[in-house]
């Protein structure tokens, strides 16, 4: 008889990176008989693993109190060992070390071989596994790791390196796997999915990546996020208006318009050519839903700027828009060059604002669907009601489809959903 060890916790703070990391983890303790659990709040495990995010203060805030809640646990819980990796430890580790001597060990960015070895545990089974934090016919896939951008205000390639690609065969291999086991819908993922290949062999390959993940049997669509909006590979283009599997939804993150906060941001493109990739993307691919997150508070950022900004956004018209505001973080550029002179509550008062502007398009934009007819993807059921999206939303930060239905839908599988209601960021509909 199999002897069951003992239970852990993990958790995953920051992005779908790290779930990914997660996933893969889980999967590799449960071939060594942990029984694991994700992000439970229940005091019920022996273990806690804690993937950190270090990307800027709120983030790094909201890891820092996860692990003391953690230690303080420790106490009064079955809680035993605490384990620390992730962006956070790799940027922080002797810091850490030293402030939260609770804590069992801490390693670095993540790495399997690492955990297990701390575990006494092996590595040998099957090279793709994952346990899903999700219901599991949609999955991310890491196509690199690192970032050979250098922009200025941005931490990431100090705790997370050069660009690294992955081989193209183990992506489809991969991706092959995922198909196999039920993922319909492959979110594709890195820091900068537009560099992919050129690390490697001097050539963008992020086109032929697609082309081929959108051969294999079983993957339904496959969305594309965070494309750098410079050196943009053109042929991408095509194959988002032409192949059909790959949803017609382009997140790509602007951070900003003014020529003069892109050149102190280091973005290395100007006004004129974000403003000409967009046209080439809407004439292109008119149905296409552009995603963009913009940065504002950024020391070299007036209010002629910030303006300029809102002006932009205004005319744009973008489907889907998030803001963040500027965090000075040390050993960046911006850090040492400019002054963060610009207080929390003016950075926070020009995002609101913007998200205000963004919630009227959205509004209106949503407004325009009433009658319409999707391919909706059902991802949940919550009270009485089935919650799904369609290839112009993805996971967690674009509108959801709310369904009623006599009829029982599955989770996972696709239907044609007429919309018959909105409100900012939702829709409602029916299946027909
Ligand atoms: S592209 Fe720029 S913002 Fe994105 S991870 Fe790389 S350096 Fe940071």
């Amino acid at each position: 008889m199999i002897k069951t060890e003992k239970k852990i916790n993990i958790i995953t703070l920051g992005c779908s990176k790290n779930l990914v990391d997660s996933e893969q983890l889980a999967a590799k303790l449960e071939e060594n008989n942990y029984k694991i659990s994700h992000n439970s709040e229940i005091f019920d495990f022996e273990i806690a693993i804690v993937n950190t995010c270090g990307f800027i203060n709120d983030a790094k805030e909201e890891s820092i109190n996860t692990i003391i809640e953690l230690t303080n646990a420790k106490n009064n819980s079955k809680l035993e060992t605490i384990i620390v990796f992730g962006c956070l430890s790799e940027r922080y580790m002797n810091e850490l070390k030293e402030e939260l001597p609770e804590v069992d060990v801490f390693f670095g960015n993540y790495n399997i071989d690492q955990i297990l070895e701390y575990l006494n545990k092996t590595n040998n089974k099957q090279k793709y596994t994952r346990i899903f934090d999700s219901p599991g016919h949609y999955a991310y896939l890491k196509i690199a790791e690192g970032c050979n951008r250098n922009c200025s205000f941005c931490a990431i390639p100090l705790f997370k390196g050069k660009y690294i690609s992955r081989n193209m065969e183990d992506i489809l291999d991969e991706a092959s796997y995922l198909a196999s086991i039920g993922v319909k819908e492959l979110i594709l993922i890195a820091q900068d999915l537009c560099y992919y290949g050129y690390d490697k062999n001097k050539t963008f390959e992020l086109p032929e990546l697609v082309e081929n993940l959108a051969k294999i049997d079983g993957i339904e669509w496959i969305r594309l996020h965070y494309l750098y909006p410079f050196l943009f590979p053109e042929r991408l283009l095509d194959i988002i208006a032409e192949n059909p599997k790959v949803c017609k939804y382009i997140d790509i993150p602007l951070q900003h318009i003014s020529d003069k906060v892109l050149k102190s941001m280091n973005r290395g493109g100007t006004k004129e050519q974000t403003i000409q990739l967009l046209n080439r993307i809407r004439k292109k691919i008119p149905e296409a839903v552009i995603r963009t997150t913009m940065l504002v508070g950024h020391p070299e950022e007036s209010k002629y700027e910030y303006d300029e900004l809102l002006g932009f956004i205004k005319e744009q018209r973008f489907e889907r828009l998030g803001v963040f505001t500027y965090s000075a973080e040390e050993g960046t550029r911006s850090f040492y060059n400019y002054k963060d002179e610009i207080t929390e509550e003016v950075k926070n008062e020009r995002a609101e604002k913007i998200m205000e502007i963004q919630q009227q398009i959205s509004y209106e934009l949503n407004s325009a669907k009433i009658g319409k007819i999707f391919k909706v993807l059902i991802d949940r059921i919550e009270g009485e009601f089935y919650i799904g999206r369609t290839e112009f939303d993805s996971v967690e930060v674009d509108n959801d489809v709310i369904i009623k239905s006599e009829n029982i839908l599955n989770i996972g599988e696709f239907y044609n959903v007429k919309i018959t209601g909105f409100d900012d960021f939702e829709l409602y509909g029916t299946v027909i």
